[in-house]
């Protein structure tokens, strides 16, 4: 946490190996002797502290490639970056090589096919504004910051995925860079069974350097934040679970208990109070979209009750402001196969305890199209449970996380027993390997198999790391 000592680095790869590489390169790379090494060593979540051998900014798949040959042959666990939004951290580490794709952000749009090409280091942001223009989207996560590579390689859920299911589901073919330095495409056609692990199985098969998906007619949404006081939060909650389960696919709401931000569009009378709520955005037809959400604004009353017409983009960058990099966060999560009494009663008991205004708890439906694929078909196993909820803890300042941890803690333990076992990799912290494997439930064997074919030395392990199965 903070600005502690640099952590000595273990003996690694000669000075001649590295000149080696950077001579190949055409990216920048970036030493612990650099000036540039303590901001380029840091990722998102300010309790990360790792201090890697060596940092390669990378500018094409052959500088990919090179990282890939280099770390496999001088024994360096690579760190993959993209977003670099991994609130464990995997997008650094100590005494490694990290690939940072980040500058890689490249995206070809066939507006007449819907099919869009993104490098392996763009943004959602990125994503969404080349794709808009268009009138065309995917869906993708909620923050414009989170990288495209992370979310869709771990599933990937947002405004519209219980109208077009989650990120991998929309992929249609990806470049991989394996371990053993060769790029393979995974698609329908080819490598079946890398395509099959990639969606849901995270960063553990290899670099993506480009994902190729399929777009949807999606431009202008109807959206809006309603806010409730704290004491009706058990009467949000079963109204939400029951308006949820009849609610139309071009929905999209999450519950949130949150305190109000000191800012347009909330009056100053609500700032900085302890609030539940709900966030809607409807993907079709406007006019419909302003009926059906109509019961979200009547409920309760509301304390505010916002909707309005807005750009796609708009509202996938709307809580970028309070989510900067270089907060403090740490959080717990779990899926949930419904919102139960007893799972009511503990985020009544919680929830109003949230400590920032950085700080989120939310329950996402998790329903819809993510449901028309089945638990086989992708690495990503939990298709048949209803929400997941995430129990964040941010702040601008380290001194209070030991007290916020041990509230995201708490809340969590009194809420897993109502849960449905496993967690959504993406929303895992550093949990171990029984975790990893209850979260891809009756899909881990086979994650495992495929990751010997293709990471049999486990080369990529600075992830929600799947171990290669043992030989037969
Ligand atoms: C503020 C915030 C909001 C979020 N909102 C959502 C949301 O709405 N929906 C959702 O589903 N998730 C959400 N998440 C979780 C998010 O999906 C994960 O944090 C994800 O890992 C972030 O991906 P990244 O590329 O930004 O992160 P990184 O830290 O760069 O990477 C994360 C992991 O993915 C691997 N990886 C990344 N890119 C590649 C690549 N191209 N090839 C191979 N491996 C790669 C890395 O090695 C690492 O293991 C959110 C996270 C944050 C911090």
């Amino acid at each position: 946490m903070g600005q502690a000592a640099a952590v000595p680095i273990p003996p690694g790869p000669t000075e001649r190996a590295i000149e080696g590489l950077l001579s190949t390169l055409r990216g920048k790379a970036i030493r612990p002797s650099d000036e540039a090494y303590d901001a380029a060593r840091r990722v998102y979540n300010a309790m990360i502290n790792r201090h890697p051998r060596l940092i390669v900014q990378c500018r094409d798949v052959a500088d990919v490639v090179r990282c890939v040959n280099f770390a496999r042959d001088e024994g360096l666990a690579p760190a993959v970056r993209c977003g670099s939004h991994s609130v464990p951290g995997f997008g650094t580490c100590d005494g490694g090589l990290v690939i940072d794709l980040s500058g890689m952000k490249g995206i070809r749009v066939d507006p007449v096919r819907r099919v869009a090409r993104a490098d392996g280091g763009c943004t959602w942001g990125d994503f969404d504004h080349a794709t808009h223009v268009f009138g065309l989207a995917t869906p993708g996560g909620i923050i414009s910051t989170t990288g495209v590579g992370g979310l869709t390689l771990g599933g990937g859920f947002g405004h519209l995925s219980r109208r077009y299911g989650l990120s991998c589901d929309n992929l249609i073919s990806a470049d991989v860079v394996t371990a053993d330095g060769r790029m393979l495409t995974a698609s329908a056609a080819e490598n079946q069974d890398l395509f099959w692990a990639i969606r849901g199985g995270g960063g553990n098969f290899g670099v993506v350097t480009s994902f190729e998906f399929r777009l949807h007619p999606v431009s202008t949404v109807y959206a809006g934040p309603v806010l409730y006081p704290l004491e009706k939060g058990a009467e949000v909650l079963r109204f939400f679970a029951a308006f949820m389960a009849d609610a139309p696919r071009e929905l999209s709401a999450f519950f949130a208990y949150l305190i109000v931000p000191p800012g347009p569009p909330f009056p100053e009378q609500l700032h900085m109070k302890t609030m539940c709520g709900i966030v809607y955005v409807y993907s079709g037809d406007l006019e419909t979209g302003e009926r059906i959400t109509r019961p979200l604004r009547e409920f309760g009353p509301p304390a505010l009750a916002l909707g309005h017409p807005a750009p796609y983009p708009a509202v996938q960058s709307m809580f970028d402001g309070l989510l900067p990099h270089g907060l403090y966060h740490y959080w717990k999560a779990d899926f949930a196969g419904n919102l139960t009494e007893p799972a009511i009663a503990e985020h009544v008991r919680y929830g109003p305890q949230i400590p920032t205004v950085n700080s989120a708890v939310h329950i996402y439906p998790l329903d819809g199209a993510v449901h028309d694929v089945a638990a086989d078909q992708t690495a990503f196993a939990y298709r048949d449970v209803k929400f997941t909820h995430i129990l964040a803890a941010v702040s601008p300042e380290p001194g209070p996380m030991p007290e916020y941890r041990e509230w995201v803690r708490s809340y969590w333990s009194a809420l897993h027993p109502h849960s449905a076992g496993g967690a959504y990799v993406n929303f895992l912290m550093d949990e171990g390997d029984e975790r990893i494997a209850s979260s891809y439930r009756g899909n881990y064997a086979r994650l495992a198999a495929v990751k010997r074919k293709y990471d049999p030395g486990n080369l990529f392990r600075v992830n929600q790391n799947i171990r290669p199965a043992a030989k037969a």
